[in-house]
């Protein structure tokens, strides 16, 4: 599936169209390749009064080898924008932002990156400290609306409690290992269609690799649905981060299924997860290959579109038992068998479509808005035993599924996000692959969009 109109725009005919016509102008994205530096210019780090976090961060880049600009050589062009604003108690400071991002607002670079560090608002120590850290949340999602040119923004919740001394720059190790993985998933071109977002990090255990372009080494990943479309991109992509990749379909896409775990020296596991003995044969087929499953990825899913007083109920049911019911059988299942180790990671995939609705998919949406409830429930239970729980929702991704809806709702689509164009599979693997980090233990019970910050359930 390609974008002829982005392809279009970005050659040199087509720049001088959308300049003299005012056409939506979708920039070519920054996307990671190994060995790529994690940005394309120096990251200016600012924090307001008493933030416990610069030094931390500042740390973290210089150990990922970003080069820190010195605030006082300007004019310069920055890769990445970071500001600590944990200092920041009371709303009368948030004018710290503005001082910071004000005179900088031009001068990143194509396809940069903005981070605003906070505090979670449940974990401020009074009203007007919450209040002041659940307004960053409105700048940062302004600025991904404002900045252009394939710059992102995100907002970092990093936890508080578990600090070694709670006013304190010490973090525990778990979350400083989190935030690390996050903040190098967040400027690398791995979070290209990733913008908008709140991520909370902290509470909970989390190691560092020895290789950070192998993060994922030696970890054994079961990805269901990865005969094609974004499965197949997530086999590839975790297999390339060093994973054991044990691949899961219907048996009637066997021939696409074995491709697939050919190409990336992985295993293919023929199975209808929706069929009454799939959990205990996964679970069988796991036990005995490899005695585990380090991160378990519920990427299945299936759409059987009617407006809801057209839909026989087989469609309804096929829907919310593939996308949602398999999930927690299975679950059950491999967590009962103590399969999923300390450390383990769920991972599921949901879609805006559960957070925003869609005309047409009462069934689809309601099973994706079932996944962010699982998530919600199940990351604080298994807390205890170690294990994280997240989700990505995709928004429009370039695959077959999206190749299928009419011409003008698919442009539409498309373009109705900051970044004016549709994400690719690899950019929704590229996400679910930081959550299954060994490093991102700590990242738990979160909902991370993969829209391009689309207006949809916005
Ligand atoms: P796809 O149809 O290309 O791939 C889905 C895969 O799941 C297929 O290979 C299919 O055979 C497999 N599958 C279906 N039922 C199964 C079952 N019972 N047992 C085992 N495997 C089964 O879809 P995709 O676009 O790659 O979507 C992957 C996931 O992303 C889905 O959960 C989908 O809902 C979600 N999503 C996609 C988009 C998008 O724009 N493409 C947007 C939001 C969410």
């Amino acid at each position: 599936m390609t974008d002829r109109y982005a392809s279009f725009v970005q050659s040199a005919a087509g720049r001088a169209l959308v300049k003299r016509l005012g056409l939506p102008d979708p920039p070519r994205l920054r996307r990671h390749h190994p060995g790529d530096p994690l940005l394309a210019g120096p990251a200016l780090l600012g924090a307001a009064t008493g933030g416990r976090l610069a030094e931390p961060i500042a740390e973290i880049l210089t150990i990922a080898g970003v080069e820190l600009a010195d605030p006082a050589a300007t004019p310069q062009r920055y890769g990445a924008l970071l500001f600590d604003a944990t200092g920041i108690t009371d709303s009368t400071e948030l004018r710290q932002l503005y001082d910071f991002f004000h005179p900088q607002a031009r001068a990143v670079l194509p396809s940069g990156r903005v981070i605003v560090l906070g505090t979670p608002p449940q974990e401020c120590a009074t009203p007007r400290e919450a209040t002041a850290q659940r307004a960053l949340e409105g700048l940062v999602r302004s600025i991904g609306k404002e900045f252009g040119r394939g710059t992102t923004a995100q907002l970092v919740y990093v936890t508080r409690s578990g600090n070694v001394a709670a006013d304190g720059p010490d973090l525990s190790a778990g979350t400083h290992t989190s935030l690390e993985s996050t903040i190098r998933f967040l400027l690398s071109g791995r979070s290209a269609y990733v913008s908008g977002q709140v991520i909370r990090v902290g509470g909970g255990a989390a190691s560092t690799p020895a290789d950070w372009d192998r993060p994922l080494d030696g970890e054994v990943v079961l990805v269901t649905g990865a005969a094609r479309g974004i499965g197949a991109a997530l086999a590839k992509v975790l297999a390339r981060d060093g994973a054991k990749v044990v691949a899961l379909d219907i048996p009637a896409a066997g021939d696409a299924l074995a491709a697939v775990a050919n190409d990336i020296g992985g295993t293919a596991v023929q199975l209808d997860l929706t069929a009454p003995d799939a959990p205990t044969r996964l679970a069988e087929h796991l036990a005995s290959r490899h005695g585990r499953v380090d991160v378990v990825v519920h990427n299945a899913g299936i759409t059987r579109d009617k407006t809801l007083g057209r839909m026989d109920a087989d469609r309804w049911d096929q829907v919310i038992d593939v996308n949602l019911s398999s999930q927690e059988r299975i679950n059950d299942m491999l967590l009962e068998r103590e399969l999923i180790p300390a450390g383990g990671r769920i991972i599921s995939v949901s879609s805006i479509a559960g957070i925003a609705g869609n005309r047409g998919q009462t069934n689809y949406a309601t099973s994706k808005a079932g996944v962010i409830g699982l998530v919600d429930s199940l990351a604080p239970a298994l807390r205890a035993r170690g294990i994280s729980v997240n989700a990505v929702a995709p928004g429009f991704i370039e695959t077959r599924l999206t190749a299928r809806i009419p011409l003008v709702v698919r442009e539409a689509g498309r373009r109705m996000n900051s970044l004016a164009q549709g994400g690719l599979p690899v950019d929704v693997a590229e996400t679910i692959g930081w959550l299954a980090w060994p490093a991102s233990g700590a990242v738990s019970g979160n909902v991370v969009r993969v829209c391009g910050q689309s207006l949809l359930g916005a």
